[in-house]
């Protein structure tokens, strides 16, 4: 299993993801990236459904975070970056 430079969000149903866990933040990653590629441009928002929650929210620039994950299996980068 390789690992990746991801952007990712951090899924806003806070409801849904720390009900086990009070710190845990679930990550969605939406496309690979590098260690030093500056965050793509985002055109007003960005509706990005939760792959764990299925609820969908709107992101902006500043919510996207380079995050070190482990290659998701089935990933397909979001339909904004395709
Ligand atoms: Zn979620």
């Amino acid at each position: 299993m390789s690992s990746e430079y991801f952007w990712v969000v951090l899924c806003k149903n806070h409801k849904f993801h720390k009900r086990e866990n009070l710190f845990f933040e679930h990550k969605i990653p939406l496309v690979e990236t590098d260690a030093i590629e500056p965050p793509p441009a985002l055109n007003g928002g960005l509706n990005v459904r939760c792959d764990d929650c299925g609820q969908e929210y709107t992101y902006r620039s500043k919510d996207l975070l380079r995050a070190e994950l482990e290659l998701p299996a089935s990933f397909t980068p979001h339909a904004a970056f395709q």
